[in-house]
């Protein structure tokens, strides 16, 4: 199965199952309490651009049986009402991939009544109760930073999984930069701390298939995180090129980005 198909990610979802991991959506992870040895899998989609990818995506979520997370921008690359309102019928839950800190350039006062409107906006298709900075690398501004002045909870938000969630319990695997340990490459999809004691212990994979081969022989913690990006997941060869060729020179640039702000 080709790496980023479909096919390999449904093989993903069912190797997760056969292991015994039970499905949960951010807000449910959020809110639930969970045993230590209960295993439990969390799938985040941000939804960068392309978002009949992320239709597609949550269709074989769907088939599987499962629900997933889906975090949309405020920005015509992503936000697309029919995928949105499909992808919430499924059964997803809906929240805000927010950036309003770089679209206000860093007017905290205007940044948050932007947050606010989009947050409503969304609203209209799920009741939204957790939300995702985007995390654009080139920008100058870090949406957190609105936090430090407004509190997201006053709105009904109870999860940001930058700030609640505890990755000392939760084993946290990315597909940024197109691998699964593109945490090397990415300015801000990181967790300190804890990502060095992950590869300490033996918790980096590369490959798809072998996050599967680690689920086969029981080595991946009791709960995990993972986030996608759906515009680089599909069953169509070309459209799987022209994400490699886009996302190879992303690579090159944010490593120049890297070794500028050094
Ligand atoms: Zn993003």
């Amino acid at each position: 199965m080709p790496e980023f198909s479909l096919d390999i990610y449904r093989a993903l979802l069912i190797a997760l199952r056969s292991a015994g991991y039970q499905f949960m959506t951010v807000e449910q992870y959020a809110s639930s309490q969970i045993g230590e040895n209960q295993r439990v899998a969390v799938m985040r989609h941000d939804v960068d651009k392309l978002p009949r990818n992320s239709v597609l995506m949550a269709d074989v979520e769907h088939r599987e049986g499962m629900r997933a997370t889906y975090y949309f921008r405020c920005v015509s690359d992503s936000y697309d009402e029919p995928s949105i309102r499909k992808i919430a019928s499924l059964g997803h839950e809906i929240g805000y991939h927010y950036e309003d800190m770089s679209i206000s350039d860093g007017n905290v006062e205007e940044a948050y009544a932007h947050f606010c409107h989009w947050l409503e906006k969304l609203r209209a298709f799920y009741s939204v109760r957790t939300i995702c900075m985007h995390g654009a690398p080139t920008s100058r501004w870090d949406g957190r930073d609105l936090w430090k002045t407004f509190d997201y909870h006053q709105l009904d938000i109870i999860c940001e999984p930058y700030f609640d969630i505890d990755y000392g319990s939760t084993f946290y695997l990315t597909d940024t930069g197109r691998c699964w340990d593109g945490f090397k490459v990415s300015v801000r999809d990181k967790i300190p701390t804890y990502q060095d004691q992950w590869v300490r212990q033996g918790l980096v994979f590369h490959t798809t298939a072998e996050i599967i081969r680690a689920l086969e022989q029981q080595k991946l913690p009791s709960h995990v995180l993972f986030t996608t990006h759906p515009q680089r997941w599909s069953n169509d060869f070309w459209a799987r090129q022209v994400e490699l060729v886009s996302q190879t020179l992303k690579n090159v640039i944010k490593r120049a980005f890297i070794v500028l702000k050094k």
